[in-house]
C-alpha cells in the first residue's frame, strides 16, 4: 500500500491531506522520513510517527475505553459528552466502507455507568459481538441503595418479571460482594437491564461499573476517559 494510502486507511484525511502531510515531512517510519506519497509501506507490524506521534497500522480497529460518569454512548449525545470525544480524531475518521466513517462503541452504556465499552470499525465483530444469540457474559460491579441479604441474589437468579418483557429476565450469576456491593453477571443487554433487574428485586442502583465483557477485564492501568488498542490476547478473550 502506498504512503498515501496507508495514512487514509488510518483515518489521518483526505487522500489530499494525507499526501500533504507526506510532503511536508510529517510521516516517519523507522525513523527515517517518507516523502513520496506513492512509496509502498509494509503494512505488516508497521509502526509509524506523524508528527512525532507514535502510531502502529491497525487494518481494523478494535479498543477498549475505560467509560467515565457523565458521558453518552451515542454520535449524537443529548445531554453529556460523547464517547467519541475521548477517543483522537483519526479514530473517528477511519473510512469505513459502506458505513459512517470511525469506530463504533458494541452496545452502550449508560450515562451514570463506568467501565468497559468496546469499540470497533469491523462491522462483522460489532454485529457478532452485540448478537443477543451470543450470550456472551457481562460483568457488573453493582453500588445498591439498601444493604442486601442473599435473598436479593437468589431473586436475580430465579428471574424477575420486568414491564415490557414477556418473559421473565435471570442473572447468570449473582454474589453479594458486601452488603452493598452487589457482583452480577448477566447474558443478555436489554435496555437498562441492570438498573430494572435490581429495582424489580426491591432494591436501587446507586452506582454501575462495567468490569468484564466475555473473559476479558477492563484494564485496571485504564484511568477513566482512557483508551487502549485491543491485543491478540484480549480478541481472543472475546471468542
Ligand atoms: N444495565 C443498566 O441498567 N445500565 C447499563 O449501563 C448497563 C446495563
Amino acid at each position: 500500500m502506498s504512503a498515501e494510502d496507508m495514512l487514509y486507511s488510518q483515518g489521518f484525511g483526505t487522500r489530499r491531506v494525507c499526501a500533504g502531510l507526506i510532503q511536508r515531512g510529517s510521516l516517519r517510519v523507522q525513523g527515517r522520513v517518507v516523502a513520496d506519497a506513492g512509496q509502498p509501506l509494509a503494512l505488516d507490524g508497521l509502526q509509524f510517527e506523524l508528527d512525532g506521534e507514535a502510531w502502529p497500522y491497525q487494518a481494523k480497529a478494535y479498543l477498549m475505553l475505560h467509560k467515565p460518569e457523565g458521558t453518552e454512548c451515542s454520535q449524537k449525545p443529548s445531554a453529556w459528552p460523547s464517547v467519541y470525544t475521548l477517543l483522537p480524531a483519526p479514530l473517528r475518521q477511519r473510512p469505513v466502507k459502506g458505513s459512517a466513517p470511525g469506530v463504533q462503541a458494541v452496545g452502550r452504556l449508560d450515562q451514570d455507568t463506568t467501565g468497559l465499552l468496546l469499540l470497533s470499525d469491523d462491522g462483522t465483530f460489532i454485529h457478532r459481538m452485540s448478537s443477543p444469540k451470543r450470550k456472551q457474559p457481562k460483568v457488573y460491579e453493582v453500588s445498591l441503595k439498601h444493604a442486601a441479604t442473599p435473598a436479593l441474589c437468589q431473586a436475580l437468579l430465579a428471574g424477575v418479571q420486568l414491564v415490557d418483557e414477556r418473559e421473565t429476565l435471570a442473572a447468570h450469576a449473582a454474589e453479594l460482594v458486601a452488603p452493598q456491593h452487589l457482583r452480577l453477571t448477566l447474558l443478555q443487554g436489554k435496555y437498562h437491564q441492570v438498573k430494572r433487574m435490581v429495582a424489580a428485586a426491591g432494591n436501587r442502583v446507586e452506582g454501575l461499573h462495567r468490569s468484564q465483557i466475555g473473559q476479558l477485564k477492563l484494564d485496571e492501568a485504564l484511568a477513566p476517559g482512557h483508551w487502549r488498542w485491543l491485543r491478540p490476547a484480549d480478541l481472543a478473550a472475546l471468542d
